[in-house]
């Protein structure tokens, strides 16, 4: 992409209005507009990200064996009123009618349409066991939308939903969606916790909450210091994981036989990124989900749901990755892997081995924003920094007169004088 026609409109001042860092970064670096309160436009750096974000986690659900398909945003308010969801659901929800006077809403979570769907569609336990999921915007009516894409009212959700004929078989579909969060979160760069978010007996309520820990997170969390221990290895040893004390404010208590005395339990923030739930057959009941088992009775199906804030994510990661420059982004998720600055547009040696490199770089692959404007270095510099691509390729007149270019990693601000040849060779290794 040339940065002299990509529609990038950065900003030098920081936009008043924004109080946190991946706010303010996001409006400065041209990846959102905000419409109406809680409601943004995704510009063509920010959508770039979304997507990546998204196939992450599309991925990692693929991998873990859940198929994808997609529901509508827009509901019939009667399946809310069979769950009885309809009523308690509230303000939250945008609700309207159509031209014939039904009454439709803006889905704000799905479990009533898929309850729908498996119910007119699955009649035997022989289809059990299922892991379903969609990617859609969802609509809460948020009363106090803020930090940007962190508390929108429009956003963009994971959702999946597991159907089961036993607590057995849930439990595993369970644990399988814990694992693919682990991985999905691991992947774009992050630590999420898993946070017991209810304290309920087996059985009963089984739920986590995955919280991104950063000074910023809306969530007081307590946990156990050795999480920070266990997240560094490469593979997650689930069955230690889950032993750890690790918990949201509210269900926090330092009497709990669990938790750790005071030197080894870390206070923290965090960032709700995911929430998964096991909840059994409230929906499959009240909704009349049922399979004949394997006797030929009727079984309510054991279900569960577990959500991923898709476009909050990209929020939590600019929190873990930026510095007072800007975004630093981590690889898997970068809008491109390699901006490209020539320092002196018009230059003839300059301008071709830019050109060349560009070339190269695209032909292999690798994604590169070149910042061929006419414009003076420092301004390139700057919103480089700004936009936080993982690397910098830099060529001025003096480097190109003996074949050497710069490469800047951004992260780390480590600087190499390379060869053309060995610098995209680097970069496409
Ligand atoms: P919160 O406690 O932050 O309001 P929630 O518990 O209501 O979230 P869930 O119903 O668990 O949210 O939704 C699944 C995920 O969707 C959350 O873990 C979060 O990452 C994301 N999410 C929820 N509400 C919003 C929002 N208003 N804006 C952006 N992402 C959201
Ligand atoms: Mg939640």
């Amino acid at each position: 992409m040339r940065r002299s026609t990509y529609f990038l409109p950065t900003l030098k001042e920081t936009p008043a209005e924004a109080q946190i860092a991946s706010h303010r970064l996001m409006l400065r670096a041209g990846m959102i507009r905000q419409s109406a309160s809680g409601i943004y436009t995704w510009l063509p750096l920010g959508w770039r990200v979304l997507k990546k974000i998204e196939q992450i986690v599309r991925e990692e659900q693929d991998a873990a064996g859940a198929q994808e398909l997609l529901m509508p945003t827009i509901q019939s308010a009667d399946i809310w009123k069979e769950s009885g969801r309809y009523e308690a659901y509230g303000k939250e929800m945008l609700r309207f009618n159509d031209r014939h006077d039904r009454e439709m809403l803006y889905g704000p979570t799905n479990e009533e349409l898929i309850t729908q769907i498996f119910r007119d569609n699955a009649k035997s336990y022989r289809e059990l066991p299922k892991i379903l999921y969609h990617i859609q915007w969802k609509f809460r009516d948020e009363v106090r939308p803020r930090f940007g894409i962190m508390r929108g009212r429009e956003f963009l959700m994971k959702d999946s939903y597991s159907f089961d004929l036993d607590f057995e078989g849930a439990k595993r579909s369970y644990e399988k969606m814990f694992n693919a969060y682990l991985k999905t979160f691991k992947r774009m760069g992050l630590t999420a916790v898993p946070m017991a978010a209810d304290s309920g007996a087996i059985g009963g309520n089984l739920t986590h909450e995955f919280h991104v820990l950063a000074e910023t997170g809306e969530s007081g969390v307590f946990y156990d210091v050795a999480y920070d221990e266990l997240a560094a290895k490469d593979a997650i040893d689930l069955e230690a994981l889950s032993k750890l004390y690790a918990v949201t404010d509210e269900k926090h208590d330092p009497n709990d036989p669990n938790c750790p005395p005071p030197e080894r339990l870390k206070s923290a923030r965090g960032i709700e990124v995911g929430h998964i739930f096991y909840f059994g057959t409230k929906y499959s009941k009240a909704m009349g989900a049922v399979v004949a088992g394997p006797d030929g009775n009727p079984v309510p199906v054991e279900m569960g749901s577990y959500g991923i804030g898709v476009s909050r994510l990209m929020g939590a990661i600019i929190e873990a990755y930026h510095d007072d420059k800007g975004i630093m982004w981590p690889e898997a998720v970068a809008p491109f892997k390699v901006g490209l600055i020539n320092l002196k547009t018009g230059d003839a040696a300059c301008d071709k081995v830019c050109e060349d490199m560009y070339r190269t770089l695209s032909e292999q692959g690798v994604e590169v924003l070149y910042d061929d404007r006419d414009d003076r270095a420092g301004v390139k510099f700057a919103d480089m920094d700004l936009i936080g691509l993982p690397w910098q390729l830099v060529a001025g007149p003096k480097g190109v007169a003996n074949g050497i270019v710069e490469l800047k990693n951004r992260q780390t601000g480590d600087k190499q004088e390379l060869s053309v040849e060995a610098a995209l060779a680097l970069l496409t290794a």
